[in-house]
């Protein structure tokens, strides 16, 4: 089989969720992303297999990276006379994206990851959900075969949200958040994380404890702070967050400042969360080398797709794993159904789910219930992207 034609758009997406008394207001600061379909040449009931895919939540719209170079490299890999674009298997598989993808990579120098990464995982994400329908099997079947590993069917995941709504002012907005909190609850969610760090501190602890009220317990609320503290503002915060037990505190600094989050690690005495804004091999290595993060109690929360997709996901937890890591500490950022597929497929401690932001890319399929943090896995072939009926209204605007 090969991919005969690639596809793909930008769309627009938002941090909000659609909580009913939410203001009208901006659609989310800007954020894209970008959708891809590949079009192979297997017809089956009369329509060619189509794979899904999308550039994960947070970063850039690769486009433009797709028109430049990987998409045609994609398509021309299937020309090359040494590409092994099939399984290893007995042909039960029609393709492989672990063999596809030096072949997207062919000519890509060392370092400046830039967010090329994004187009090369974007594109994987579409090839696993290709491969999982050419097969006939979910992609945490296809991808557990692949590396050897037992399937598992569930997976552990939090709700992700609590954005800091714009424009309205704080009682409204700790209201909102409480709504948005109680709603994870009534979804089926046990553990939850919310944003920080993008007001006065005072505010981000009132907001906190607002959460924290719905919950009753730190140890189900994890707070991200989007990289953005630095200096006094990073021990302040810290300091502050330190006695209220929470499950973890991510991206407490940028990511690429190995000396305070190191120097954090040394004196916070609750989970860490990093690596979501690491995108390689080499950056995740330094991470471990040198942002002193513990093994057995910090959590490492790299995008399977910004980090590349799937074959340099494995590679980083491999990495981790030599260093004394256990997978249970990878909880992979995105939110959305692939993500649930790689932690089952890995064997991982559990996903990031977003229920009511990002829209239509976050949450479990439609009629699914997450049942006590716990997510069940579509067992139809692919992803099950088709599953949420608004996402697969958007792709067959691809079509
Ligand atoms: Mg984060």
């Amino acid at each position: 089989m090969r991919v005969v034609e690639v596809r793909h758009r930008n769309v627009p997406l938002s941090r909000f969720a659609p909580v009913p008394a939410a203001p009208p207001g901006p659609a989310g600061g800007a954020l894209a992303t970008t959708v891809v379909a590949l079009v192979s040449d297997v017809v089956r009931a009369g329509r060619p297999v189509v794979g899904y895919g999308f550039a994960s939540v947070g970063r850039a719209p690769v486009g433009g990276l797709l028109d430049e170079r990987f998409a045609d490299r994609l398509l021309a890999a299937f020309d090359r006379p040494d590409a092994d674009t099939g399984g290893d298997d007995g042909g039960t598989d029609d393709l492989d994206p672990f063999a596809l993808w030096p072949h997207l990579m062919a000519g890509e120098k060392p370092g400046g990851h830039g967010e090329r990464c994004v187009a090369v995982g974007c594109l994987d994400m579409a090839l696993w959900d290709l491969a999982g329908k050419l097969a006939g099997e979910p992609v945490h079947h296809l991808l557990a075969r692949r590396l050897g590993r037992p399937p598992r069917d569930g997976v552990r995941v939090y709700a992700a949200g609590g954005y800091r709504y714009p424009d309205v002012d704080p009682a409204t907005d700790r209201r909102l958040l409480a709504e948005e909190v109680h709603r994870f609850l009534d979804l089926g969610h046990t553990h939850v994380k919310i944003k920080i760090a993008d007001a006065p501190l005072a505010t981000d602890l009132d907001r906190v404890d607002a959460a924290l009220a719905v919950l009753g317990d730190g140890s189900r609320l994890a707070v991200d702070a989007l990289n953005r503290y630095s200096g006094e503002s990073l021990t302040t915060a810290a300091d502050a967050l330190a006695g209220r037990g929470l499950w973890w505190f991510e991206d407490p600094c940028d990511p690429l400042d190995l000396v305070a989050l190191a120097d954090l690690a040394r004196s916070y005495p609750g989970p860490l969360a990093a690596g979501e804004a690491l995108f390689s091999l080499p950056d995740a290595r330094n991470l471990l080398r040198y942002g002193g993060l513990r093994p057995g109690h910090d959590r490492l929360v790299f995008d399977p797709v910004h980090c590349y997709g799937v074959p340099e996901y494995v590679r980083i937890v491999e990495e981790f794993e030599r260093a004394g890591w256990t997978r249970d500490a990878f909880w992979p950022h995105g939110g959305h159904l692939f993500a649930v597929h790689v932690a089952a497929a890995l064997g991982l401690g559990g996903a990031e789910l977003a229920p009511l932001a990002f829209q239509p890319f976050g949450g479990p399929p439609d009629g699914v219930t997450v049942r006590d943090g716990l997510l069940a896995l579509p067992q139809e072939p692919g992803i099950g992207f088709e599953r949420r009926r608004a996402l697969r209204d958007l792709f067959a605007t691809l079509a």
